[in-house]
């Protein structure tokens, strides 16, 4: 659950600090769906030492926090009745709507994930959509005793995902690395 500071701006820049790999929402108190603007908790637009005469979440903007951007996305649909506007400046990966387009090619898909990131996708991925165009996948099969199985299934299980799209995202991951 996203957490909303509101007055308090000692418990916000103490979340800031905990969690520099969080995203922070800037927004106004009554959560207008105008601006709802979507930071990295290292956007220096929103810590540190607010501009001169400013609070982080006394004025009229207050903050929305989480670690998942996914969440704040869904609590903005929720909440605000609107969707997250990434910051021009931190540029947080996930941009709301980001979506794996149709590939009619291998070559368009490897061209594809040799410039964007798995990572900002994952809210994709979980939908067990993997964006390969029907009969476009070529299938590598592989062999696992039980107790890899298991392992693996387990791990899948817990980060909500098929375990053919953890491979994948495992195999992607060190391709890149390899490459
Ligand atoms: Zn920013």
């Amino acid at each position: 659950m996203p957490m909303t500071f509101d007055h308090e701006d000692a418990a916000y820049q103490s979340w800031i600090d905990t969690h520099q790999d969080g995203c922070v929402v800037n927004c106004y108190r009554d959560l207008s769906p105008a601006y709802l603007m979507v930071h990295r908790a290292r956007c220096g637009t929103i810590s540190g030492q607010p501009a001169r005469g400013n609070t982080w979440t006394t004025g009229e903007f207050v903050k929305v926090c989480s670690v998942a951007i996914e969440a704040l996305e869904r609590w903005a649909g929720r909440e605000a009745n609107g969707t997250l506007q990434p910051c021009g400046l931190c540029r947080p990966t996930y941009a709301p709507g980001n979506k794996i387009p149709d590939f009619h090619s291998h070559d368009k898909e490897a061209e594809f994930w040799d410039t964007h990131e798995v990572t900002d996708y994952l809210h994709e991925l979980r939908t067990g959509s993997v964006g390969v165009a029907p009969g476009l996948a070529s299938e590598v099969r592989i062999q696992l005793d039980s107790e890899e199985s298991k392992i693996l299934r387990r791990i899948a299980d817990e980060r909500g995902i098929d375990v053919s799209t953890l491979v994948r995202m495992w195999i992607k991951v060190r391709l890149r690395s390899e490459a």
